[in-house]
């Protein structure tokens, strides 16, 4: 590798995943000006054969360049508090050792990851203002409110003296997203005056048509079916959507129905809920401890545990340990939410273990068959990416976010929008923004560590 320019000149703007391109999860990302770099998210993958077993990102490329520049990391920025953005952040931060910039929610979400490791008290974190200008050694950042499936998602707008990118990080294009602001096209329509030169995007659902569903759009679905069961119901979703807890709390209310939640994760993320101001005061929840004592029409939990993790409050109820409710026939277990690829057959046992106790099942995605809507995701479609694209004008895409085949679908939506330079290539690949567009493959070392 002798002669190769590693760092870049203050004509260059560099975009280099180092995790999340060419995979799902794992996200962590570096952007490269001057001399220096920001990272932007640090986050955790999971195994693809059981989904169980965890990753972060190798670090060694920004661990070689901070040891030839102590100081040359200005800052870790953070897009939204999602695992799979901020989950290595406790495993890294020894060796990247920058500070870290974040909304308040996701601040609040790193403190509690934080909390049981020797450095939590070294730490600097940072709560940003959103549509402020923070800069960052030759960066300038703004935090851009998008909707998506967790409070406080953001876009970021870096700025330098060459070029300006917008990463979108993950999110989708809600009116009506059941918390926070719907998505806000005259704030991006006004980048059009900078310009953007390149946006770097969210591919998730880039293999899907048309729009994106709402995430108000599920209630009807949900009331529907929570309504015509007899027993108990127990509903199971992912941790961290805010929005899809209050709506199910709002029907439990509706039902008369008593409503708990039942896993760590999920009581957290509650918590870090009502101290932001994101809870309805009037949505009262039950001590979980109780359920197992009301009237079984009268009970709905909602858990952990909808890709049946390990240990999760949904796993329990599936085995018949749960220390707080023993499931029996006439109750009823509803995942809100979808299988994700690895976790598909380990889901698919957890269904069995409940159809064993007599449980009824019903999944979302046997629903969506029968056209009952009980879960939307938190990513665009086609349509979505599109009119996204036309509102910016960005000379320049890079597919990110995504498998091999979310990037080949993103990269023809893109063209299909219009955008003149589209790169799609995976971690490691070197991708030029300024001086001149282009991509050198396989540039920088990369890797994947378990962490347990
Ligand atoms: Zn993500
Ligand atoms: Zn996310």
């Amino acid at each position: 590798m002798r002669n190769k320019q590693t760092t870049p000149t203050r004509h260059d703007l560099w975009f280099l995943p180092l995790g999340g391109t060419g995979e799902i999860g794992m996200n962590m990302n570096l952007y490269g000006h001057a001399g220096e770099w920001l990272m932007v998210d640090c986050g955790i993958g999971f195994d693809d054969k059981n989904g169980r077993n965890r990753y972060i990102a190798d670090a060694r490329f920004i661990q070689q360049q901070i040891e030839h520049n102590a100081h040359c990391l200005q800052a870790i920025v953070i897009t939204h508090a999602h695992e799979d953005h901020i989950g290595a952040i406790v495993e890294l931060w020894p060796t990247l050792r920058a500070p870290i910039f974040a909304t308040r929610f996701a601040i609040e979400v790193i403190v509690n990851k934080l909390s049981n490791s020797p450095w939590a008290a070294h730490v600097p974190l940072h709560i940003i203002n959103v549509h402020q200008r923070y800069e960052l050694g030759q960066f300038s950042v703004t935090w851009l409110p998008l909707p998506h499936s967790i409070p406080e998602a953001c876009a970021l707008l870096i700025e330098t003296d060459v070029g300006n990118v917008l990463h979108t990080g993950d999110w989708k294009k809600d009116d009506n997203p059941v918390l926070g602001a719907g998505f806000d096209a005259a704030s991006f329509a006004a980048l059009t005056s900078l310009p953007v030169d390149a946006m770097i995007a969210d591919s998730t659902n880039a293999t899907k048509l048309g729009h994106s569903r709402s995430e108000s759009s599920v209630y009807t679905g949900l009331l529907k079916t929570i309504k015509a069961q007899k027993g108990r119901v127990v509903v199971t979703c992912f941790s961290s959507n805010i929005a899809r807890f209050v709506t199910l709390v709002k029907i439990a209310h509706k039902l008369n129905k008593h409503c708990a939640v039942f896993g760590r994760s999920l009581e957290n993320m509650v918590s870090i809920a009502k101290r932001l101001g994101y809870w309805p005061d009037n949505l009262t929840l039950v001590d979980p401890k109780h359920v197992g004592y009301l009237p079984k029409e009268e009970v709905m939990v909602i858990a952990t545990g909808s890709q049946a993790e390990l240990r999760s409050a949904t796993q329990k109820l599936a085995l018949g340990y749960h220390p707080w409710l023993f499931l029996e026939p006439e109750d009823t277990v509803i995942y809100s939410a979808i299988k994700i690829p690895p976790n598909t057959q380990t889901i698919d046992q957890q269904i069995s273990h409940f159809e064993t106790l007599g449980v009824k099942v019903i999944h979302a995605e046997d629903a969506e068959k029968e056209g009952v809507v009980l879960h939307a995701s938190g990513h665009p479609n086609q349509q979505d990416l599109i009119d996204f694209y036309s509102l910016i004008k960005p000379d320049m895409l890079i597919p990110t976010h995504g498998e091999a085949e979310h990037l080949k679908a993103h990269q023809l939506v893109a063209e299909q929008a219009g955008i003149r330079t589209v790169l799609a290539g995976e971690n490691g690949d070197l991708f030029k923004i300024k001086p001149f567009a282009k991509k050198l493959d396989q540039w920088a070392p990369i890797g994947k560590i378990q962490i347990g």
